[in-house]
């Protein structure tokens, strides 16, 4: 067996000793008898193995008690929906535009109320995040939107925006868990979780009470897209994605115990990232187009001098076992992203990589 680096945006690396435990655990779990993907999400197992993987999300993270959680199907994508089906009160909400999917978010929302927005960084093709504090935020707005880490185009708030009374949501999908974050500051985050958290097939909502129970009153939702409905019933208004809800339990294991924490966890990332950025700077060949102060630390975007020399590159490093590098086809040139889950050793090699191909094709 040899397992490659994979740089994939998600669904993404996991880390593999919490690809052996779910190896060592496929046949029977515990003393069950039967896998987790069998078992029924009423039974008495599978019960503490939900309510585990909450505990154990709110405990890392350090959740607020007034905070719910919700295991929800459909992605970050019905998100977009849901934050406004619910959310939006007052029939208007600000988003800032930095990026692919936080103009889906907005564009979703569009359908049920007015969309403001408060701020963009289309002018440069989504190279850099605007000054927060200048964002022409509207006085009617329920929530100011944000994607707090910008996936595609290697981009990340350092600053987050802030108006009194006004919640701020954020789609935090590809950052979730990558540092300690003060939850408190937020109304809602959510994030899909394969980029940093488990297989693919559930996003998760971290929602305020208040804003749950003060939910859009104007709109008839349907109920699996009502947060209090599936908050309410514990994620079990219907069938939870229970595989991927117990895989996202050894993740957070692995953070917690194995890592040590997200304090830790945030240091290996910076110095992953450091180590990319570092490089690039100093390349007279690779170029990173980001705002040096807007850099993402999960997801290193970047060019060689032609796109023939791009394609080049993925091919050859590809070969070498560092998979995934392509850029999103709305950007070119490559990304690495650089996950919780991907080793240091990982980042290291494929800097020597890059080295070694500046060298030979510089
Ligand atoms: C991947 C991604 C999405 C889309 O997630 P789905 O779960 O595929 O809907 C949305 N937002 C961000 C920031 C992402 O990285």
């Amino acid at each position: 067996m040899s397992r490659v680096y994979n740089f994939s945006a998600g669904p993404s690396m996991l880390p593999e000793s919490v690809l052996r435990t779910a190896q060592a655990e496929l046949l029977e779990y515990g003393a069950s008898g039967q896998s987790v993907m069998e078992m029924s999400h009423r039974s008495a197992v599978y019960d503490a193995i939900i309510k585990k993987t909450e505990a154990a999300l709110r405990r890392v993270l350090s959740v607020p008690d007034n905070y719910k959680v919700g295991f929800i199907q459909g992605g970050a994508s019905t998100q977009f929906a849901m934050v406004p089906m619910n959310l939006m009160t007052t029939g208007e909400a600000d988003y800032l535009v930095t990026g692919q999917f936080s103009g889906k978010a907005a564009k979703e929302a569009e359908k049920f109320g007015r969309v403001n927005i408060a701020a963009s960084s289309k002018d440069k093709n989504f190279t850099y995040i605007p000054d927060v504090e200048k964002a022409a935020y509207s006085k009617n707005a329920s929530y100011i939107h944000i994607c707090e880490n910008n996936t595609i185009y290697g981009t990340r708030y350092t600053k987050l925006p802030r108006v009194d009374g006004v919640p701020l949501v954020a789609d935090m999908s590809s950052c979730i868990l990558s540092r300690p974050t003060d939850v408190s500051q937020y109304g809602l985050i959510y994030f899909g979780v394969q980029k940093n958290v488990a297989p693919a097939g559930m996003a998760v909502a971290i929602l305020r009470e208040d804003l749950m129970e003060n939910a859009r009153a104007d709109l008839a939702r349907p109920a699996m897209l009502d947060y209090k409905t599936l908050i309410d019933a514990e994620s079990m208004y219907n069938t939870p994605p229970c595989y991927t809800i117990y895989m996202m339990g050894l993740v957070l294991k692995w953070i917690e115990n194995e890592v040590g924490g997200l304090a830790e966890m945030e240091k290996r990332n910076n110095a992953k990232a450091k180590m990319l950025y570092d490089f690039l700077d100093g390349s007279e060949f690779f170029t990173n187009p980001v705002n040096p102060a807007d850099r993402s630390v999960m997801n290193v975007t970047f060019t060689s001098p032609s796109p023939e020399l791009d394609k080049k590159f993925c091919a050859e490093a590809a070969e070498a076992g560092f998979v995934n590098l392509k850029g999103h086809r709305s950007v070119g040139g490559m990304r690495a992203s650089i996950y919780n889950a991907m080793p240091a050793e990982g980042v290291e090699k494929l800097v020597a990589f890059m080295q070694e191909f500046e060298r030979t094709n510089g």
